[in-house]
């Protein structure tokens, strides 16, 4: 069971203030997901916005992309940067639609056999496309979670066990509500408890967060 002080504060600060995502649209598919997820893992939503319209016209499932040369994949991902993930979600494609029916899995240990996706992508995933109960740690969760709950600036470098297990004790138990908990984390790192300069007089938890009640205590720096 969780045992989760914050979620109600970050639930009802997502309700009123979530960015209106297409990936997170009620009717995006696991796929759009997943490219969405791959995209982001190294591009600002800005410029993942057009990118990611621009390839789900032209690619609306794994099968599509996966008749194409991925030179043709690589072409797409155009300005995005860090092209390596194109070939890998053209690996991505292929690998769905001769192994998996041309359906994303819904299962986080199949998720976590494609090509090019880790641990964070897969829990993702499987929370945001299928609405499963998983720990989701990406920068903007692992920031949130240090400072309100660790009580530091910046979490260390290179994730630990103690953050994921922290993360795992947070999970609300009814697996859509910690899908949302996720994403709602996720996004209040991202929009209030930035790295520089966290906005915490707009923030639902900062009668909670340790950070700022220790007196936010300076780091060396963000990792
Ligand atoms: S109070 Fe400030 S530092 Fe703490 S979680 Fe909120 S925004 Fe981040």
């Amino acid at each position: 069971m969780s045992d989760n002080p914050y979620s109600t504060a970050v639930l009802a600060w997502y309700e009123a203030n979530a960015r209106d995502l297409p990936w997170r649209a009620p009717d995006a598919t696991p796929w759009s997901i997943l490219v969405s997820e791959i995209m982001l893992q190294q591009t600002p939503v800005v410029r993942v916005l057009p990118a990611w319209q621009a390839w789900m016209e032209r690619w609306p499932t794994p099968a599509d992309l996966a008749e194409e040369p991925s030179g043709e994949a690589v072409r797409m991902w155009n300005r995005l940067g860090y092209p390596r993930r194109a070939l890998r979600l053209h690996a991505c494609a292929v690998a769905i639609t001769e192994q998996h029916g041309g359906q994303v899995p819904d299962s986080h240990e199949t998720l976590l056999s494609l090509p090019g996706v880790g641990a964070y992508t897969a829990a993702a995933v499987a929370s945001f496309a299928f609405g499963q109960r998983h720990a989701i740690l990406d920068t903007n969760v692992r920031r949130v979670l240090a400072r309100a709950e660790t009580g530091i600036q910046y979490p260390p470098k290179t994730q630990t066990k103690a953050e994921t297990a922290l993360a795992e004790s947070l999970l609300p138990p009814v697996p859509s509500v910690a899908a949302r908990w996720g994403v709602a984390v996720m996004e209040l790192g991202a929009l209030v408890c930035t790295a520089r300069t966290p906005a915490c007089a707009d923030c639902p938890i900062a009668h909670q967060c340790a950070w700022r009640l220790a007196g936010k205590p300076a780091h060396d720096g963000p990792p």
